[in-house]
């Protein structure tokens, strides 16, 4: 008798849901505000659109100042358009704060890189620069064409937390792109991590990270920690290693 009862009712909500449907317009579900931003992609692959931050255009470095000192004058060397490490003078980092946003950037590892491992062409991208730590969350910057290191400190990795998806490296001595959608993290008034930092990360225009966790920074010796910051520069290494220093170029970005 129950039973019957129970299918009865069944039988009458799924009538109704039905009827629900029936009388529903496709009107109901349509969104016509806020109306999203016009933005004009660009003419050329890689270009700026039109409501893009542009970091470096190959005229001058006056949105970067030295990680070490912001006071000093000591840069990388320009020449031709490009910027190219000056192990001398240290990493570079972006005079504005950001804190979620898309990136592109163009590398170039030279065409006559020597060293293995670890010491080949490394450099990085430091997607927040931290004053402590790690130095913030690095996507790293190695020639790994024909060069073989641990996976998750290959080009491509969010350093020692997350190897990239496949090996999209070209030969050195050609440029080379990284398009990153950077969410940084969130925290709470006591410091605690409200929500963690996500990097999807397209290399050469291949899918490497999809929308990746980070469990905290990216320590060179230890485990990945969160520490409270807000909006950070962004951060290029110049790395110690021994060998050739790599360049850069067309460095833009679009605040989300
Ligand atoms: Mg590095």
């Amino acid at each position: 008798m129950k039973r019957s009862i129970l299918i009865a009712g069944i039988l009458v909500t799924n009538a109704l849901l039905v009827q629900a449907q029936q009388s529903a317009k496709p009107e109901d579900t349509e969104v016509w505000t806020p109306v999203p931003a016009k933005v004009s992609p660009a003419k050329v692959y890689g270009g700026a659109p039109s409501d893009a931050i542009v970091l470096f255009d190959g005229k001058d470095l006056d949105q970067w100042v030295n990680s070490g000192d912001a006071a000093s004058a000591k840069k990388w060397k320009l020449a031709d358009g490009i910027m190219t490490v000056d192990k001398a003078v240290g990493d570079l980092q972006t005079k504005e704060k950001f804190m979620d946003f898309q990136l592109h950037i163009e590398y170039r590892i030279p065409e006559n890189i020597t060293g293995s491992g670890q010491g080949r062409g490394n450099s990085g991208i430091f997607l927040a620069a931290l004053p402590w730590g790690a130095g913030g969350y690095e996507l790293q910057v190695l020639d790994n064409y024909d060069n073989k290191t641990y996976v998750n400190g290959q080009a491509g990795s969010l350093y020692k937390q997350s190897p990239p998806m496949v090996n999209a490296c070209l030969k050195p001595g050609e440029w080379q792109t990284y398009d990153i959608a950077w969410t940084a993290p969130r925290f709470n008034e006591d410091g605690s991590l409200r929500s963690p930092a996500v990097a999807t990360v397209f290399y050469n225009g291949i899918l490497v990270q999809n929308a990746t966790i980070l469990k905290g920074d990216t320590p060179y010796i230890g485990q990945p920690t969160y520490r409270k910051h807000g909006a950070s520069p962004i951060k290029l290494q110049s790395h110690g290693d021994k060998s050739e220093p790599i360049s850069y170029r067309n460095i833009w970005l679009r605040k989300l």
